[in-house]
């Protein structure tokens, strides 16, 4: 097998077996880029590597030695020698890019007697020991994983005994005091001497950046997006060049287009006299790229040139890396950028304008998921006058976040799981701090740029983040924040603006977003392509309209319990609930029936002729009433019975496992006169929505079937109760009665249910709940170690389990429809709104996914990419 490629044997379709940024090397290379030459070592050889017991076989370290002599006469150079010396990076890369997730070697092949070749071919002493104690410093932490504080306190001493304030200040003689202190911190932590030997240096490397792969830190980042463990890790050997040779040299990030926003602007930063890290390490804040148009005019225009050719080459937006060693210009990465919803939309609808990808390429590049941050509310503008600005740092990831500030990631991990908004403040992330950018609401560093380690990962998050905020003193270690004569001290609440940078004060009150522009265009496109119906789950007219606003074409499912909780009403659905006889309920009953007509037709009026999905009465009844002996007393009195009497009642109705227990239409069954009431209610609304002028097409939904007896016998109730309000009102009306189907016995025997049934729609909450038999409310204790063993892939209360839940959805589906053909079919769980069920959804042949008004955007993308 061959396991390494030069990168003129490479392209960009090689991703899966060079990674990211050796496919993307090669392909730079293909097409006549500077790009310093050097060669891929495969996934495959990572992976050989794990299944050979962590040891590299001989077959692939000939293969390196060969490419590695083949790199030698090349460039003229021998790697490490005496004379005229060949450095390398190692670098890694995999498939799907995890920036700063996994570690890169600099400057390898330096040793004791190469540093006299490179002063020699470079004349600069200085900058040799330089890269000397880079070199040093970033074998032993990323190769030895010997701390990197060790090696920074020894710089900070001497800085400090020298009076200095950058490194840049060092002197020669400096430098070579520090090489020295650095090797003996090797020797003291590694047990032997820094290796002299340049292939042996090199071995330790790719073995490091292979070991690198199940860092802890990657195995986060893989987890959270949901990249497979088994790929592996390519790893570039590439032959260096210095951007820290002096004034004439730099290096720099820079996107082709701006990635928060999508404008169509190179957005980047440099930094001069630096290598590789430093700009995204946030550790001295870079200058921005337009002033690279004055620093070096000429380097700025091939750059300026080099970005549209990779851009056009492409035809997506480009995240590029590139260093000028005195006076000339290397590529040294390009990558898809990442960027934020906002900017993925009008990156997209622009590429469409200007013709260089066609609607459906666009549709399918934006991930559904990412639509979630375009909905996201930002801060209500009255509030914010009145907010208390404390800084103004740069808008490195738009959003707005109030919360709880916290220092380090784990105390923000461990308050957020408490249930409390937090921010993460930090001095500047890294890479370690992911788990707390998760949990947070919002990051604020105090210093690195907009592509410093905070912004970028927070960016693909679509967390907000304020970054390089140099106002505040964030002091780690005592957990405070200094600003002016202001101290903000942890747990104290904050506020962050990502699109403007602005920090205040305070929490600040939040308002939702409109939807236009760019992104209504590009919905036009995802409904145009579309062919399956979203609908969403609404319980009242405000969300109903939300919804609207959003494409919803119809309501999947009302939940009319939710209308019962509110204050005027709970009084009489007590009195309902607690009556022992037909007449006394139907007395309480009839207090209820114009509230709910009331709900109803507002509902009608807001849906305006779609068709509206209302569910009956589904929980258990005991939780409408009071379970605290304080609150049975009072109820008692305003009801004027006798606490214990009452009492006895609210012990009647407990139920042991109230989730199977009386429920449903379980209630209907055993109290019909409920259900007489909400299909009259139901029918009344609908009838003056009418009056209004309105169409209306109701759908009346019996929740919890398990068996066919339980329609046949309700329907003709709901059917009587309906046809007698309309022949009182002298109207007509077109509606229709179905099923939810939830019950694992429902969907084995829905072709005797579709015969009964107009629609069925899945209830795949509790049909995951019983189909599993893991109750939802208790779930939460095993299911995520559960998913953290492998024992389940994801939570299947968030995304359908298609093996098994899918199955019974899959039987429902042909069994209803081979009986019942015109059977209209639904789906109203969560996993709605979920773009992998909702595939799975359009594939089965259902008629709609209904979900909650702010994933509907989400769902009509994902049916339109399952439509193509
Ligand atoms: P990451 O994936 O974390 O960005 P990279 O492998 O891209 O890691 O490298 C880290 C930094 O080192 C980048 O800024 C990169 O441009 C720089 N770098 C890598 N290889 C070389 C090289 N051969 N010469 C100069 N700089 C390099
Ligand atoms: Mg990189
Ligand atoms: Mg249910």
């Amino acid at each position: 097998t061959k396991f390494v490629y030069s990168f003129d044997e490479g392209n960009k379709d090689m991703r899966s077996l060079l990674g990211g940024k050796g496919a993307n090397l090669a392909e730079m290379t293909n097409i006549g880029l500077p790009v310093p030459q050097g060669f891929t070592i495969t996934t495959e050889a990572c992976n050989d590597y794990y299944e050979n017991d962590h040891k590299i076989r001989k077959e692939i370290l000939d293969q390196i030695d060969e490419k590695l002599d083949q790199l030698e006469k090349e460039q003229g150079k021998t790697l490490g020698a005496e004379q005229n010396p060949l450095l390398v990076s190692v670098r890694s890369g995999a498939v799907f890019s995890m920036p700063g997730m996994m570690d890169t070697i600099l400057n390898l092949g330096l040793n004791d007697t190469s540093i006299k070749g490179l002063i020699e071919s470079t004349n600069n002493e200085r900058f040799s020991y330089d890269s000397y104690r880079r070199f040093i410093q970033m074998f032993s932490d990323v190769a030895m994983e010997v701390p990197k504080y060790k090696f920074e306190n020894v710089l900070e001493r001497v800085k400090e005994e020298k009076g200095y304030k950058f490194d840049t200040e060092l002197s020669i003689d400096d430098l070579k005091e520090i090489v020295v202190e650095f090797k003996n911190i090797y020797k003291k932590e590694v047990g032997e001497d820094f290796p002299q030997d340049p292939k042996k240096q090199l071995l330790l490397a790719i073995e490091a950046v292979f070991r690198s792969w199940n860092n802890p830190r990657a195995v986060v980042y893989r987890k959270l997006n949901d990249i497979a463990n088994n790929l592996g890790t390519a790893v570039n050997i590439q032959s260096m060049v210095f951007g820290n040779m002096g004034t004439d040299s730099g290096t720099g990030v820079a996107f082709t287009r701006n990635p928060s926003t999508g404008e169509n602007k190179l957005f980047g930063e440099y930094l001069i006299n630096a290598q590789g890290e430093d700009v995204v390490a946030g550790i001295r804040t870079p200058q921005s790229i337009d002033t690279l148009k004055n620093d070096m005019p000429e380097m700025y225009n091939q750059f300026v040139e080099i970005t549209q050719i990779l851009e056009g080459h492409y035809k997506d937006m480009q995240d590029i890396e590139f260093t000028i060693e005195k006076g000339k210009l290397y590529i040294l990465q390009t990558r898809n950028g990442k960027r934020t919803a906002k900017a993925a939309i009008n990156v997209v609808v622009d590429l469409v304008n200007a013709g260089v990808i066609d609607k459906e390429e666009a549709i399918m590049r934006i991930e559904p998921g990412q639509l979630d941050q375009l909905l996201h509310p930002t801060f209500d503008q009255k509030a914010l006058k009145s907010a208390e600005l404390l800084a103004k740092g740069l808008p490195a990831s738009p959003g707005a976040a109030s919360g709880k500030v916290y220092f380090h990631a784990d105390d923000v991990v461990e308050h957020a799981k408490l249930g409390e908004k937090t921010l993460l403040v930090r001095q500047e992330t890294s890479p370690e701090d992911i788990e707390g950018m998760v949990s947070s609401e919002g990051i604020l560093t105090a210093r690195g740029g907009m592509t410093s380690h905070a912004a970028v990962v927070a960016r693909g998050m679509g967390k907000c983040c304020v970054a390089g905020c140099g106002e505040l003193r964030v002091d780690e270690a005592a957990k405070e924040i200094r600003v002016g004569d202001r101290v903000i001290k942890e747990g104290q609440f904050m506020s962050i603006d990502g699109s403007t940078g602005c920090v205040y004060l305070g929490s600040i009150e939040m308002t939702s977003v409109e939807v236009g522009g760019n992104f209504g265009v590009f919905m036009g496109w995802v409904d145009e392509i579309r062919d399956m119906k979203v609908r969403t789950n609404a319980d009242n007219p405000r969300d109903a309209k939300k919804a609207i606003e959003f494409g919803a074409e119809g309501i999947g499912l009302c939940r009319t319990e939710h209308m019962f909780f509110e204050e005027e009403r709970i009084p009489a659905v007590r009195e309902m609930i607690l009556a022992d006889n037909v007449e006394d309920r139907v007395k309480a009953l009839d207090k209820l029936l114009p509230f709910q007509r009331e709900d109803f037709h507002g509902i009608f009026k807001a849906m305006d002729g779609r068709p509206c999905n209302i569910r009956l009465l589904d929980p258990p009844l005991h939780e409408f009433l009071p379970h605290e002996d304080s609150a049975i007393e009072e109820l008692a009195k305003q009801m004027g019975i006798r606490p214990t009497e009452l009492k006895k009642r609210v012990v009647d109705l407990d139920e042991f496992n109230p989730m199977l227990g009386h429920r449903g239409c379980r209630l209907a069954v055993t109290y019909p006169e409920i259900c007489e009431m909400q299909a009259r209610a139901i029918a009344q609304g609908a009838i003056l929505a009418m009056k209004d002028g309105h169409k209306v097409v109701p759908e009346i939904m019996v929740p919890l079937i398990g068996t066919v007896n339980e329609l046949k016998m309700l329907r003709p109730i709901i059917e009587e109760a309906v046809n007698s309000e309309l022949e009182k009102a002298g109207v007509e009306m077109d509606y229709t009665v179905g099923t939810m189907i939830e019950i694992p016995r429902a969907c084995v025997t829905a072709d005797e249910i579709a015969e009964v049934a107009d629609f069925f729609s899945f209830g795949t909450n509790d049909l995951t709940q019983m189909g599993f038999g893991y109750s939802r409310d208790d779930a939460g204790k095993f299911l995520g170690e559960y998913v953290d063993k492998g024992v389940l892939e994801k939570d299947p209360f968030q995304v359908l389990d298609q093996k098994g839940i899918g199955k019974l959805v899959e039987m429902a589906v042909k069994l209803g429809r081979g009986t019942n053909p015109e059977l209209k079919l639904g789906i109203c769980g969560e996993h709605g709104g979920e773009p992998s069920s909702v595939e799975f959804c359009y594939n089965q042949g259902l008629n709609y996914v209904s979900c909650s008004p702010f994933r509907v955007p989400i769902a009509r993308l994902a049916v339109a990419q399952s439509t193509i």
